[in-house]
């Protein structure tokens, strides 16, 4: 087990696109209160033997929690896990907004390495229909601190196909995000989640999505752009200068084991996969009363982790390793659901090259749709 999930489910608002497990806070005490179970948890657990590689505080807004807060929640996984130096990436997503250079200073003190900060777009008028609470000027801020307080490793998150954006809107985005030089990128295409107010919106006729067109036509230009700039893409929607590909989900989309703690987290551990409550009421109550968090506890079948093999591992660019598949799994990636592949063939999806393969662009560009038919 090398890497740890921390979720911190606090938000000062609900964005628009929103579909994460976040919410504000209901009162000024419920963060601190929420931190103190979630070290029980820390505490409570089994953490293995082996030295943690990667640790990541997702959310929700983590930088809504005070340098303090955020702190002890580290000091409390060095307790469990054994200490760790900077060859640990330890990544905090911050919004830009909720940090200033003495917190960012004090983030890094803390033993952060790695900072995800939440620009989604540089355009005003983007930020406010998608209900950011921050301002363009407040993202170059605190990128800008970042570097100052010794952050080396920053990403940049930003989100296309928004209604109403152009291409050329798009563009001038994605020239802002590199005119920063981040090591990171990662670029994602909005999509609408059940539930949220951009899909109640987008039902009742009051919002219209880009089109298809338009979303290949960016993301095409953001390859392009990305490339031209030197950023490896190396999965769906992330891109990453050389050395810096995001150590943590890596460790996911390879199906490697990770703990995960707080209100809705996962984790998965030698093909057993659980979650703790969502409802993070319910999450403080199991923890305060001595029960256990989870509320979902599956062993993965045979099939389950063939198909998340196959579905995570052609979203990344390098595709899938014939030789170790079939060493794995006793056959060639193939001949799961062979009809799927098939398909994917005649569509001319595929690449296979050097014992690897993997989706081309276009094939990339609809994988969330066409890798779906793996599922058992
Ligand atoms: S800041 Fe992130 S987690 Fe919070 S509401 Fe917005 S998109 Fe969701």
């Amino acid at each position: 087990m090398n890497s740890v999930y921390i979720h911190i489910p606090f938000c000062l608002t609900k964005c628009g696109y929103c579909g994460f497990n976040s919410r504000p806070p209901a009162s000024d005490n419920e963060a601190g209160a929420y931190c103190q179970i979630l070290i029980k948890e820390i505490e409570n657990c089994k953490p293995g033997n082996s030295e943690l590689k990667t640790v990541y505080f997702g959310g929700g807004t983590p930088s809504l929690l005070s340098a303090i807060q955020l702190a002890d929640i580290l000091k409390a996984i060095k307790k469990k896990f054994g200490s760790f130096g900077d060859d640990c990436e330890v990544t905090i997503e911050a919004n830009p907004g909720t940090v200033d250079i003495y917190k960012l200073s004090d983030l890094r003190q803390a033993g952060f390495n790695r900072l995800s900060l939440g620009v989604q777009s540089f355009d005003p008028d983007l930020l406010k229909l998608m209900g950011r609470r921050h301002t363009a000027e407040q993202a170059l801020a605190a990128f800008r601190d970042a570097r100052q307080a010794g952050f080396r490793n920053i990403s940049l998150d930003l989100i296309f196909a928004l209604p109403g954006q152009s291409l050329e809107n798009w563009e001038a985005d994605l020239a802002r995000a590199l005119e920063l030089g981040p090591e990171h990128i990662s670029l994602y295409s909005l999509t609408y989640e059940p539930d949220t107010e951009f899909t109640r919106q987008k039902e009742q006729g009051r919002l219209t999505p880009a089109s298809e067109e338009l979303e290949e036509e960016m993301y095409l230009a953001a390859i392009e752009a990305m490339g031209s700039a030197g950023y490896a893409h190396y999965e769906v929607s992330n891109f990453a200068r050389k050395g810096f590909r995001s150590r943590h989900n890596l460790n996911y989309w390879m199906g490697g084991d990770y703990l995960g703690f707080g209100a809705g987290a996962h984790s998965h551990l030698e093909g057993k996969r659980w979650s703790n409550f969502k409802d993070s009421d319910k999450y403080l109550a199991a923890l305060a009363k001595g029960n256990s968090p989870a509320e979902m506890e599956e062993e993965l079948t045979r099939e389950q982790r063939i198909f998340e093999t196959i579905f995570l591992g052609l979203r990344m660019t390098e595709g899938i390793a014939v030789g170790e598949f079939e060493k794995k799994w006793g056959m060639a990636p193939t001949k799961y659901m062979p009809k799927v592949w098939r398909k994917l063939e005649e569509n001319y999806y595929l690449e296979k090259e050097g014992g690897r393969v993997r989706l081309n662009i276009e094939g990339l560009l609809l994988s969330d749709t066409i890798l779906a038919d793996f599922a058992p």
